[in-house]
């Protein structure tokens, strides 16, 4: 079985690490696409390894690859402010993106660098074992919940997988742009709010879906209907 940057390559291409360090030394090492290349830091995410939440955005931006650090830029403020909104700080939550490395302008990721840089977030994911999973737009949920394509049907919502909730957002940086997403942001992030308060007064069931690892929209709990 070979060994990668403080990992091991699996069949399949799977990447096995340790622990989120060995992870993100093996990011910052990484040439599994292009953009490896190209960035100037590798940002793997940051947070603790016992988080409740993992929080998972696009891409770095500029000012993320200058840094190395998720999120700092106007949309990381952003994304603080409305953190702060329903109680919690960025201490608390892990952030981590779809790629790890910048697209050059900012473009979209294509399908290529996000199926390369699949087994990173599959595998923070595993690691963390959070209760909530935060989906900040639309590449986002492209990536975690293909199926429900459409930011705009499915934001607010708690949809299960492998019995951890999942609730799609608005990308902060969208609601920068178009201020008249600013309260459906939001609201969106009270939805978070109710989730994580019900699920303290009681163990969240897991739905039928979970049981089949899939996220049927049938099975899915909204809490705005
Ligand atoms: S985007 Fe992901 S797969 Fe591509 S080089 Fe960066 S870490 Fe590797």
């Amino acid at each position: 079985m070979p060994a990668t940057a403080g990992g091991l390559i699996l069949s399949g291409g799977l990447v096995s690490f340790p622990d989120l360090a060995a992870l993100g030394e093996a990011v910052h090492d990484c040439r599994r696409c292009a953009l490896g290349s190209s960035r100037t830091h590798a940002v793997p995410g940051v947070g603790p390894r016992n988080a409740r939440i993992v929080i998972v955005g696009e891409a770095p931006g500029q000012m993320e690859d200058q840094q190395g650090e998720p999120f700092v830029g106007a949309a990381g403020k952003l994304l603080d402010q409305l953190l702060r909104g329903i109680g919690l700080s960025r201490a608390e939550v892990f952030i981590t993106n779809v790629l790890k490395c910048r697209p050059p302008g900012n473009r979209d990721p294509l399908p290529e660098e996000a199926q390369a840089c699949a087994p990173y977030l599959d595998q923070q994911l595993a690691l963390i074992k959070p209760e909530v999973v935060l989906i900040l737009g639309r590449h986002a949920l492209a990536r975690l919940l293909p199926g429900h394509d459409s930011i705009s049907r499915v934001h607010g919502r708690v949809l299960f997988k492998n019995a951890t909730a999942y609730i799609p957002i608005y990308h902060p940086a969208a609601a920068l742009y178009n201020s008249f997403l600013m309260q459906t942001l939001e609201q969106d992030f009270q939805a978070v709010r109710t989730y994580l308060d019900r699920a303290a007064r009681q163990p969240a069931p897991v739905p039928a879906a979970s049981a089949a690892g899939g996220t049927d929209p049938d099975h899915q709990l909204s809490l705005f209907g």
